[in-house]
């Protein structure tokens, strides 16, 4: 799934290779991903594209004509930049703006689900758009002090995810950040201590930093489908600590798992694993 430093790089590159371009024209093919009916889409017919945004894990795509396009990929979307045009027969194509020079930006979709969405708003109008207006603070390049932001009695894992409560982390770079805090994923927001709230803000901004400026040096257009995420910690369980060379282990939930290092997180203790739990009761 894309988090903040997979929008962010992807907002980056098509952004500035996109400035300038006109649109030729707008589709929804297949399923329509298309959310909104006023302005309509053929309002962008003819329009420039003035560049891309991110907030949270959400771009937003800006033309004049005071337009802005409001995009999510949710789990299993990608948007990418082609050289030449799609056949309307890509089944995983929910949007195709087609720019001069046979360029087209395309949101695609993969997998069974279908839940990638596009606004076209006014830009004025993107601030109060609901999931922007519900977003939390940034998680970088500067978020706010995380005593205060994460003070509720949930645990950190579930709280680092909480697009209200902190927005762009997701269930990849949470495991990241809290191995390189040394904090356990099941502490909870209200038991924080002031030292470990500094090294968890730290490290958020240390992580998701470091990243980005990975794929600035590794990633570049056309993007991948699939983008080459250099995780140390998330999906490695079995594998050596990064850290301290002993075991990493994971709880294992439905559809997902989280990652962790008893030795540097939890003081050797391992945590349950949800989903055997769940089949003894
Ligand atoms: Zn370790």
């Amino acid at each position: 799934m894309p988090e903040l430093p997979e929008v962010e790089i992807t907002a980056c590159l098509i952004g500035s290779a996109t400035a300038g371009a006109t649109v030729e024209s707008a589709l929804t093919p297949g399923i329509n991903a298309l959310k909104t009916f006023d302005p309509p889409l053929s309002a962008l017919e003819g329009a420039t594209v003035l560049g891309m945004r991110r907030r949270g894990k959400l771009f937003l795509l800006d033309f004049d004509r005071n337009l802005t396009a409001v995009i999510h990929l949710m789990s299993a979307g990608r948007l990418q930049l082609f050289d030449k045009r799609a056949t309307l027969r890509d089944r995983t194509s929910r949007l195709l703006l087609r720019l001069d020079g046979e360029r087209e930006l395309r949101l695609r979709e993969f997998g069974t689900r279908q839940r990638a969405w596009v606004k076209l708003l006014r830009t004025p109008e993107v601030e109060a758009e609901e999931t922007i207006a519900a977003l939390g603070p940034e998680a970088w390049p500067d978020p706010p002090a995380f005593g205060e932001l994460l003070r509720a009695p949930r645990p950190l894992y579930a709280l680092m995810r909480d697009q209200h409560v902190i927005a762009g982390i997701g269930r990849s770079w949470v495991d990241e950040i809290l191995h390189a805090a040394r904090i356990s994923p099941f502490k909870r927001g209200t038991d924080l201590q002031e030292d470990e709230a500094a090294r968890l803000r730290e490290a958020t901004v240390a992580r998701l930093g470091e990243v980005i400026a990975h794929y600035g040096q590794t990633i570049a257009l056309p993007i991948p489908d699939k983008l080459p995420m250099p995780l140390t910690v998330h999906r490695r369980h079995g594998e050596p600590c990064p850290r301290c060379g002993d075991r990493l282990e994971a709880v294992f939930y439905e559809d997902y798992v989280m990652c962790y290092c008893p030795t540097c997180q939890t003081e050797g203790k391992l945590l349950k694993d949800r989903r055997l739990s769940r089949l003894l009761k």
